[in-house]
């Protein structure tokens, strides 16, 4: 069984519609997937709708932006009530602070290269949520750089003058709303050191009282030495191991299926989580 359970769609950062993604994963051998836009639920409808045609296993995520010891964290939410107004207020406010964050970025970027708001708005569509990527988009369209990994190198840097924070919650804020939700949340890429610092043992063990139920080890960010010490805290707390793609379509090199979940850790989900999965098939049992 193929099970990858981080994927992005144009909601938020990725190229193509949910409709699309469901495509891709099926035409790249997959069983399952999980569709996990950045802080919103809006695609679960398309995706559900092509999942079920295509005959896919499908997990309906989300991908909750936070922050823990000052780093920005990204917790994964599977199979929650989208309707848990706490979670879904808490991500249409995230929302808007990304909006605020990206047009200040934007203006920064403005005053040295040929890049308007109205521009990038377009790109991310009006109440989705901005991101990075939709600024590299723009810059890529305006010719200032080839790709957007080059614009991440050397314009949307954290440590560049260009990049400016956005609020989020505290990442054990999140943990609580997405359980409240009904939400199995995963922490993404806990060992994903080429962005910035990671997060520590003890600050991970705080998020494990506050109710997280996994780690994504397998991803292509956190590196060997990670993945070693964060499957030793999987053991150590009883958490669900996962492996991600986090596929972003054209917009990154990942390639759907790169990382898998096994069915034992997918079943784990699929019993704590309060939705179905959807598409039918032995895993949605
Ligand atoms: P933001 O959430 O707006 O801070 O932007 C981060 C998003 O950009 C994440 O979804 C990443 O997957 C994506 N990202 C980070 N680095 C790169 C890169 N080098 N190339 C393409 N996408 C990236
Ligand atoms: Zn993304
Ligand atoms: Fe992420
Ligand atoms: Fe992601």
């Amino acid at each position: 069984m193929r099970i990858d359970l981080h994927t992005h769609s144009n909601v938020s950062d990725g190229t193509e519609t949910p409709a699309a993604v469901m495509a891709a994963a099926k035409a790249a051998g997959l069983d399952v997937v999980a569709l996990t836009d950045h802080d919103s639920t809006a695609g679960w409808a398309e995706a559900a709708a092509a999942a079920e045609e295509l005959g896919l296993g499908l997990v309906r995520g989300a991908e909750v932006s936070a922050r823990s010891q000052g780093i920005t964290t990204h917790l994964l939410s599977y199979l929650h009530d989208p309707a848990h107004e706490p979670l879904a207020r808490m991500m249409r406010q995230v929302t808007a602070a990304r909006w605020e964050r990206a047009e200040a970025m934007t203006s920064r970027l403005a005053a040295d290269f040929p890049i308007t708001w109205e521009a990038v708005a377009a790109r991310a569509g009006a109440g989705r949520p901005v991101g990075r990527p939709h600024i590299a988009d723009e810059l890529i369209a305006q010719g200032v750089v080839v790709d957007r990994e080059q614009a991440f190198q050397r314009l949307l840097h954290p440590s560049g003058p260009y990049y400016v924070r956005y609020w989020s919650v505290e990442a054990e804020t999140a943990v609580e709303l997405i359980r409240e939700a009904g939400g199995v949340p995963v922490f993404a890429h806990p060992g994903a050191t080429a962005r910035q610092r990671v997060v520590s043992d003890e600050a991970i063990a705080r998020l494990v009282r506050a109710g997280l139920a996994g780690l994504e080890v397998r991803h292509r960010d956190n590196p060997p030495e990670q993945r070693a010490r964060l499957a030793a805290l999987a053991e150590r707390h009883g958490l669900i191991q996962t492996g991600s793609s986090d596929y972003h379509g054209a917009g990154k090199p990942n390639r759907l299926g790169e990382n898998l979940t096994s069915q034992a850790a997918l079943a784990q989900i699929a019993a704590r989580g309060r939705l179905p999965l959807v598409g039918g098939g032995p895993w949605a049992s």
